[in-house]
């Protein structure tokens, strides 16, 4: 069954919003979350209010590391553990948040004794180590930038962008910097310093004997609330990674997402899967559970099927933010995860980066014993936008609602995919449920970016008639939850309708033999475009002729034969991004 809407000159096609069975809360779980009646909340949520929650400078103003650490040496939230760091061998080191805010403010005197200025750009090459997050939480308390790069970049993308922000500092390791750096450092001449964190090289500093010299007190200047804090770099889906620039005041989104989309609860452990140098890595991995105080993992390992069930069990991690590709790897486990493994402290699980598939929601109902919660946001929201709360119902295949303080609106675009916006420059809203239109949110919340590095024009163009518009086509049901259609440049354009490939995909993991799929749209001369598939199998299924047969029938069978694939890859894996989504341009190209 799916419901039509006219869109300019194509018809954009959309499944049932029902199709899935809701998964109801029970009364207890509701009762215990910090979000449990949605309306109510929203009704009486201000920004001011969130903002009181927390300290703000003794000398005026906010500023993200006071609000993440040194507010807490005044409560016994002091001697908690911050950071539980687990070594490639899984030995422990626990950091408490005094100890955190000793050693963030020693790295910010190191970077007065080097200098820097309020401003200045400091970049952290290096992997999940306790030196990132003292070199992070020191840099906001100095009130310089600070940009976390992915360790796993190769020296051109790490020297692109030490290029692109100028930066003047960059903390790294040793070998990072011998296979990265070196070679590419006479093009970098801004770069005044390199702080190396295990050892020496020429022409760097040691970080440690800096830090050994360097007092253990540091009183953070007055910091604006529109001071740039951050440089996060997407993460180039769909092209050349653009640098956002993120303030200060975001902190007041980064607590109270946690407070209501991450459902943080003062005595929980919490693991955030993503790497500081994505945002969400850094907003979510960094910021907010430390402003709740509750205790953070990290995990200085790459992804590891047996390992991640280790450490959920021996960290007894009771809230748990990771993303679908990650889940769709747990999901070839065999067994049951939760009979074969000590799940029994985890209470929370949710998910970002990527459409999360009905399948994996029920998958954790099944595997984990608990569903998991889908979320919506962007490295240019810096924040939480739209999300399944802990104590309301999930729609599988749903984003879920907009957070309490957002306001989210789906815009009507003509057939070239641009927001239809009227003389008086109001955006026109699409008329009724389910109708298919750009996702836009209206400016105003404090994490919002606040400029795409050195380019102007284009950070201006996102935003139109009121509202920033993410890119991404989306549909708004009845009840007010958000359904993911597909990023603007993928969605595809066959015969007249235009097709959401995440619904497509969704339908393929369906099929047991499916664990992961890809869709894209082919160009064609009678068509506009034909829906092709890339799917990789779990074992023991095998690439065979009839099995492509029966995928292209049970996708028929769903989605009618208008909006089925008409061919079907098999791929051992599919081609990812760095942070771990799908790629489809790739195998646009492939197509
Ligand atoms: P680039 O902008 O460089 O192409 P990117 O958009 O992948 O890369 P990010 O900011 O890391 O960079 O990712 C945000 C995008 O990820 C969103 O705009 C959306 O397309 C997708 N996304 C994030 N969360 C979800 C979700 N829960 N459901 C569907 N898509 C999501
Ligand atoms: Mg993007």
């Amino acid at each position: 069954m799916v419901t039509r809407q006219d869109i300019g000159t194509v018809t954009m096609t959309a499944p049932e919003s029902t199709a899935w069975p809701t998964v109801h809360k029970s009364p207890e779980t509701v009762r215990s979350a910090n979000l449990s009646d949605y309306d109510e909340t929203r009704a009486s949520f201000t920004w001011a209010g969130a903002r009181a929650q927390l300290d703000g400078l003794p000398g005026g103003g906010i500023n993200i590391a006071h609000e993440a650490v040194d507010r807490h040496l005044r409560s016994e939230v002091r001697d908690h553990a911050a950071l539980r760091l687990v070594h490639a061998d899984e030995s422990v080191t626990t950091v408490t948040y005094g100890d955190l805010s000793r050693l963030s403010s020693k790295f910010a005197n190191v970077l007065r004794t080097l200098d820097i200025s309020p401003g200045d750009r400091v970049f952290l090459l290096l992997g999940r180590r306790l030196e990132l997050y003292v070199a992070l939480l020191g840099s906001l308390k100095h009130r310089a930038v600070v940009s976390p790069l992915f360790a796993a970049y190769g020296p051109e993308p790490v020297c692109q962008r030490l290029r692109l922000g100028n930066a003047r500092v960059l903390v790294t390791t040793r070998s990072l910097y011998r296979r990265k750096v070196a070679p590419l450092r006479d093009s970098l001449p801004e770069l005044r310093h390199v702080l190396i964190v295990d050892g020496d090289e020429p022409g760097t500093l040691d970080y440690a004997a800096l830090m050994e010299a360097a007092p253990p007190v540091y009183a953070i200047e007055p910091t604006g609330a529109a001071d740039v804090a951050l440089l996060h770099f997407t993460s180039g889906t769909t092209g050349t990674p653009k640098g956002a620039e993120h303030v200060h005041e975001a902190v007041v989104m980064h607590h109270a997402t946690g407070r209501f989309a991450l459902d943080l609860h003062p005595d929980d452990v919490y693991w955030c899967t993503a790497d500081p140098g994505w945002v969400t890595g850094t907003s979510y991995g960094v910021i907010a559970p430390l402003c709740h105080g509750v205790t953070l993992v990290v995990d200085e390992a790459e992804f590891d099927a047996a390992r991640w069930w280790r450490i959920l069990t021996s960290e007894k991690v009771t809230v748990w933010y990771t993303a679908p590709t990650a889940l769709r790897m747990l999901m070839r486990s065999p067994g049951t995860p939760r009979l074969d493994h000590d799940l029994s402290a985890l209470r929370f699980v949710a998910s970002v980066g990527e459409p999360l598939n009905p399948e994996i929601v029920l998958w954790g109902e099944h595997a984990l014993g608990l569903p998991v919660h889908d979320n919506w946001w962007q490295t240019e929201t810096g924040g939480i936008m739209i999300a399944n709360f802990a104590g309301c119902d999930i729609k599988p295949g749903s984003m879920g609602r907009p957070l309490p303080g957002v306001e989210a609106a789906v815009v009507r675009h003509d057939a070239n995919g641009d927001a239809i916006v009227t003389q008086d420059d109001q955006a026109e809203l699409v008329g009724s449920p389910d109708d298919v239109g750009i996702l836009a949110l209206r400016p105003g919340w404090p994490s919002m970016f606040r400029g795409y590095l050195n380019e102007e024009a284009r950070y201006r163009s996102c935003f139109r008639g009121g509202w920033y518009l993410s890119g991404d086509l989306v549909r708004r049901d009845a009840d007010g939850y958000f359904w993911f259609v597909g990023r603007g440049d993928d969605v595809i354009k066959s015969a007249g309708h235009l097709i959401g490939p995440f619904e497509v995909e969704s339908a393929l993991l369906e099929h047991p033999a499916v664990i992961e799929a890809g869709v894209v749209g082919r160009p064609d001369d009678v068509v506009g475009e034909v829906v092709v598939a890339f799917v990789a199998l779990r074992p023991p299924y095998e690439p065979t002729e009839e099995l492509r047969r029966e995928l292209v029938g049970f996708t028929r069978k769903r989605l009618g034969a208008a909006v089925a694939p008409r061919e079907i890859n098999f791929l051992d894996t599919l081609p990812h991004t760095q942070s771990g989504k799908i790629l489809r341009r790739e195998l646009k190209a492939r197509s």
